[in-house]
């Protein structure tokens, strides 16, 4: 997968746990295929994670079991 910024080198496989939400509810989605460009950092996420994530979101995968983690909110601290 090549970077969308045009960057010459091939981005990276990597494994992420990713945060989404559904209804309002926050999810994780743990160890999710992305790609990230070791030039200038940008993630991209490819088809079939999102193909993934959709399922998730639509309710088609089973859940493994619930999240509980601190939250940090990053908007308004160094406003
Ligand atoms: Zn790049």
């Amino acid at each position: 997968m090549q970077c969308p910024n045009g960057c010459l080198m091939p981005m990276e496989k990597t494994k992420e746990d990713k945060i989404f939400y559904r209804n309002n509810e926050p999810i994780v989605v743990t160890d999710l295929t992305m790609y990230v460009c070791p030039n200038c950092g940008q993630e991209s996420m490819p088809l079939s994670s999102a193909r993934l994530v959709e399922d998730v979101l639509n309710g088609k995968i089973k859940s493994a079991g619930k999240f509980i983690a601190e939250k940090y909110e990053t908007s308004d601290i160094y406003a």
